[in-house]
């Protein structure tokens, strides 16, 4: 009788834990969480800058993930909610964030690239950004992932780079420097959505999480999976290469929410991200 209430009491307990949700950061490359108030059981339809934005179960109501742009200006932003016929606009603030420099030196030649490869880029830009910024209906089965691969930050997200002297863009993902042919793993379940030999990236893998929560990887020695395919969490993407624009082994590890490179760490557990950045 007791161990039954106990089993009771207990699957009470895990039916009212909290969704495994990203560290909330409204900054430029952050993520906002925003509640929204729609007590009927279908979802709301949450846009923020013309994309459809996550939105899970929470509290006995709704709750948005919004991704915010690195190229965002800080301020009241907007995110429109449908629900039903109504419609409702919820403001909330950006937050200004200053991220450090990078300076690095590369060959000329990947800091200007020749007019066919500059064909190239753009053609593979265009092709990235289709994956980024791909919906699925599907809600990811989790928000909080697990190290990709094990190894040391060598560049944080959002870093201003300049490249021989001259503004870049800044760092869209997390560099993880680890030995050549170091497996790397999927963080969460996905679908693979794209595969390819890039000329930035070098070899890389697109992972579709649901509802515009997607997972990129770059520089792959070797890619282990191939579109369409559903992978579990801790499924082998790759192994760690230098393939592309690298200066050593690591895995450039994107995470994109509504189209907005944001920062991954806000999706690992903070303890980990802790220990990670400990000296
Ligand atoms: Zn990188």
């Amino acid at each position: 009788m007791l161990a039954w209430l106990l089993l009771v009491l207990l699957s009470a307990a895990a039916a009212a834990a909290p969704p495994a949700l990203p560290q909330p950061l409204p900054v430029p490359g952050g993520v906002a969480l925003l509640p929204l108030e729609a007590a009927a059981r279908e979802p709301p339809v949450a846009y923020y800058d013309g994309r459809r934005v996550l939105v899970l179960p929470h509290e006995g109501g709704w709750l948005a993930v919004v991704g915010i742009p690195l190229s965002a200006a800080p301020g009241e932003h907007v995110l429109q909610v449908r629900h039903g016929a109504a419609a409702r606009r919820y403001p909330f603030t950006v937050h200004p964030k200053q991220y450090a420099e990078q300076h690095l030196t590369l060959p000329e030649r990947l800091v200007h690239p020749s007019p066919a490869e500059l064909q190239r880029i753009r053609r593979e830009a265009r092709r990235l950004r289709a994956a980024l910024t791909h919906w699925r209906p599907v809600a990811p089965e989790t928000l909080l992932f697990s190290w990709p691969v094990q190894g040391e930050v060598s560049s944080p997200f959002g870093l201003r780079r300049f490249l021989n002297g001259e503004p870049r863009r800044p760092h869209s993902g997390l560099d993880i420097a680890a030995p050549q042919g170091t497996p790397v793993r999927a963080p969460a379940a996905g679908r693979v959505l794209d595969t390819g030999r890039f000329f930035f990236n070098g070899n890389t893998v697109v992972l579709d999480h649901g509802q515009g929560l997607i997972t990129l990887y770059c520089h792959l020695a070797r890619i282990a999976v191939a579109p369409g395919q559903e992978v579990a969490a801790g499924a082998l993407l790759g192994t760690v290469g230098m393939s592309g624009r690298a200066t050593g082994p690591h895995l450039h590890w994107g995470v994109s929410l509504n189209g907005a490179l944001v920062d991954p760490r806000l999706f690992l557990p903070p303890e980990d991200v802790a220990a990670a950045t400990t000296p």
